[in-house]
């Protein structure tokens, strides 16, 4: 029986996605007994969902990997502009 259907979020802040495109983040890892996706056992890797990169950011900190992480891509979305916000908290950190 489902009681509520399944709500996607974000992994850092856990608000609902509202857009369809949200950021991917990807963690690979050498050692089976870091990674925390149960259901990914075989593949040793985690999948992350972002709503905007100041989410972004604010994990990668957390991630403990023996391998590599890939990040998001640079893409032009018409609905949400993740290019631009990544630009100007670049343009934040330089400045500061
Ligand atoms: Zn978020």
């Amino acid at each position: 029986m489902i009681i509520k259907e399944a709500v996607h979020g974000c992994d850092c802040c856990r608000n609902e996605f509202l857009e369809t495109n949200p950021l991917r983040l990807t963690v690979f890892y050498n050692d089976k007994s870091l990674f925390k996706d149960a259901i990914n056992k075989g593949d040793c890797l985690d999948h992350y969902e972002f709503c905007s990169w100041r989410c972004v950011l604010k994990f990668l900190p957390t991630i403990e990997t023996d391998s590599y992480i890939d990040l998001p891509h640079l893409e032009f979305d018409d609905d949400i502009d993740h290019v631009n916000e990544l630009k100007e908290i670049c343009k934040h950190i330089i400045n500061t």
